[in-house]
């Protein structure tokens, strides 16, 4: 009867975690789904605490003192985070969390080849031996993948908040596939033979290595491709836990997590115009160690708070282009309000939303989403560059890299090959910015050198308000 309710309860949450998954899809929608799938996750977890029975003893869990003490830390620590962290931090922070979901099935892993390498070592037979080998398969690949993930969302989080600096070496790439090939050589070796379990120590710490090692030297604007493939490793990693479980809303998860993870990283590769390969083996980014671009000369000119508003204000089209440094300025309500200050007056406003614009995949998405800005105006990069030739102004609020135009004219520069947001197409680009520095890539940007370019300097959100404030006045 309890295994039967356990049943539904796996049920429930494996529905929930897919109409979760489907609610994130829309801005809308997106915080009941996060609500919807985490109740779901709750089900799971208090149905499993409570109604789980053993199959050869019928025992139910115990150690309700240590399982709470962590859910009780878990919960505090996750709440604390949750509210303290500012918004620029949240890619941070999912990054670490991302990292937790690795450790976590490695964890698992580990746990149970030490569970069966102690009954080898208790004198079980060789049928015993060769029925376990497909289960060991499955602890391993959790192990290594887990343990990737791990690694390399650690490596991603200190990147992403600038305490790791991208690091890459000549022959990294033959490195990078060395330990790879070797730590899954070791692991078919360790399937063939679990009884020696020194190795899995070896292979754990190889794995370890090639999450750092693949990581490390990504750099430029390659890593939001790396973050999105590290969540769906962290995804394979849990359903590999699940597998051996047999616990169907652990499969189910970390399948979707997965499966998620790694359309999100086709689109991030389609966008940054990369290949898979090159991530898997860490090539690519290298270049941003080797060649900062060419420099870039010439005089930029500025504009004034109050010419910026004139130009707006007697336009037919404003394009307005976020970047990284709206999340920082936390502008986006102010944004909200220049933009619907524009229509009042007939001008037709809409969002260029670059893919990778901020530090997360969906970054602006939620920003704007934030400020309740309606997703009808937000356009995709390639419909936006479909429109750029019939804007009179582009306002670039804190957008850098995914703008600039070396990504098509300098084959030297860490972002070639990317596509941008073609805005010198428009008549008039305006770029919002507090002063002359590159954006997250390091390389300085020709735009704001061009004849069509002006600087408007400030914090995004100040300028926004003067902006406002001038409008209303015209
Ligand atoms: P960039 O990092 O290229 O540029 C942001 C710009 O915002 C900076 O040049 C900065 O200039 C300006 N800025 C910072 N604070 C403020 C402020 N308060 N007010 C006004 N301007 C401000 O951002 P983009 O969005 O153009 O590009 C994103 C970059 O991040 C890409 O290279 C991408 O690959 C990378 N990345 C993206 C991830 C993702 O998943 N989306 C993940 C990891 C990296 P100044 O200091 O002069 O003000």
């Amino acid at each position: 009867m309890t295994q039967s309710i356990l049943t539904i309860c796996y049920l429930f949450a494996s529905i929930t975690f897919i109409l979760g998954l489907k609610m994130l899809s829309n801005p809308l929608t997106a915080r009941k789904g996060n609500l919807v799938a985490a109740v779901g996750m709750t089900v799971a977890i208090l149905g499993t605490i409570f109604l789980y029975r053993d199959e050869e003893t019928g025992n139910n869990l115990h150690n309700y003192g240590w399982i709470f003490s962590a859910l009780i830390i878990g919960a505090i620590v996750g709440t604390l985070a949750a509210k303290k962290v500012k918004m620029t931090a949240m890619p941070e922070m999912v990054s670490l969390f991302n990292g937790m979901g690795g450790a976590c099935a490695a964890l698992i892993s580990i746990v149970e080849f030490l569970h069966i390498s102690h009954q080898i070592h208790n004198g079980a037979d060789a049928a015993y031996i060769s029925a376990i080998r497909p289960t060991v398969m499955i602890i391993l690949t959790g192990l290594i993948i887990g343990a990737v993930s791990f690694a390399g969302s650690m490596v991603a989080w200190g990147k992403l908040n600038g305490k790791v600096k991208d690091l890459s070496f000549t022959g990294q790439n033959i490195l990078n596939l060395l330990v790879l090939a070797t730590t899954i050589g070791l692991a078919v070796w360790l399937v063939v033979h679990p009884e020696q379990r020194w190795m899995m120590v070896v292979i754990l710490v190889l794995a370890l290595c090639y999450g750092i090692f693949f990581v490390l030297p990504i750099g430029g604007a390659d890593m939001p491709v790396v973050i999105s493939l590290l969540n769906s490793f962290t995804g394979v990693a849990a359903a590999c836990g699940g597998f051996l479980y047999d616990n169907k809303v652990m499969l189910t998860g970390g399948i979707l997590v997965g499966a998620a993870g790694t359309l999100l990283t086709i689109l991030m590769c389609k966008a940054m115009n990369r290949s898979l390969k090159n991530v898997l083996i860490g090539s690519f980014g290298a270049s941003a160690q080797t060649a900062s671009g060419t420099a870039v000369q010439g005089h930029h000119k500025e504009i004034s708070v109050a010419d910026s508003a004139m130009l707006m204000a007697y336009a037919n089209k404003v394009m307005i282009v976020p970047g990284y440094g709206l999340a920082v300025a936390q502008a986006q309500h102010i944004c909200h309000e220049l933009e619907e200050l524009l229509s009042q007056k007939g001008v037709t406003v809409k969002y260029a939303i670059h893919p990778v614009a901020g530090r997360m995949p969906g970054h602006m998405n939620v920003l704007l989403a934030e400020a309740d800005v309606d997703y009808e105006v937000l356009l995709e990069m390639e419909d936006a560059n479909d429109e750029f030739k019939t804007c009179d102004v582009v306002l670039i609020l804190g957008a850098n890299d995914v703008v600039n135009p070396a990504a098509k004219t300098d084959p030297a520069s860490p972002i070639y090959g990317m596509p941008i947001l073609d805005v010198e197409l428009a008549k008039t680009v305006i770029i919002n910015k507090r002063s002359m520095k590159p954006g997250y890539a390091g390389i300085e940007n020709e735009l704001f050198f061009k004849p069509k370019s002006s600087m408007l300097f400030g914090d995004a959100k100040k300028v926004l308000q003067n902006l406002v404030t001038e409008i209303k006045a015209i």
